[in-house]
């Protein structure tokens, strides 16, 4: 899989991530929407060429640091590292444009999800 933000940054992973949905507030105001859903992938399986702007935010959770790299051309975000696990590549779905891409293999902490949310079933729900 590659991404590709503007001319900008340039993302290669490995062929299938694990991906998360998340349901905290924390989540919604990372990523302005109404849940976070991203793709994570060992750090060894990805190759990022480019630049990026970088920008570190604390967790309105938890107050871990996470560190957003965004596309200096247009300001998507391209990735993001949490520092809980620093050896693990975080995107956002949605930065791959894929109406394809494979839906979630884990759905977190729904208690707090909103209420219209639907979770495949297929999905490993877990509310830690
Ligand atoms: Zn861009």
């Amino acid at each position: 899989m590659t991404l590709r933000s503007s001319n900008a940054v340039s993302i290669s992973t490995g062929p299938r991530p694990v991906v998360v949905r998340r349901h905290r507030r924390a989540a919604d105001r990372d990523t302005g929407s109404a849940f976070g859903f991203q793709a994570r992938f060992p750090r060894e399986r990805v190759s990022i060429e480019g630049r990026s702007t970088e920008f570190v935010r604390r967790s309105d959770d938890d107050g871990e640091p996470r560190t957003f790299h965004f596309c200096p051309d247009c300001g998507a975000t391209v990735y993001y590292v949490l520092g809980s696990a620093p050896d693990v590549v975080a995107i956002p779905v949605g930065a791959f444009a894929d109406p394809g891409f494979p839906p979630p293999d884990f759905s977190v902490l729904e208690s707090r999800k909103h209420a219209w949310v639907m979770v495949p079933p297929e999905a490993q729900h877990d509310d830690c």
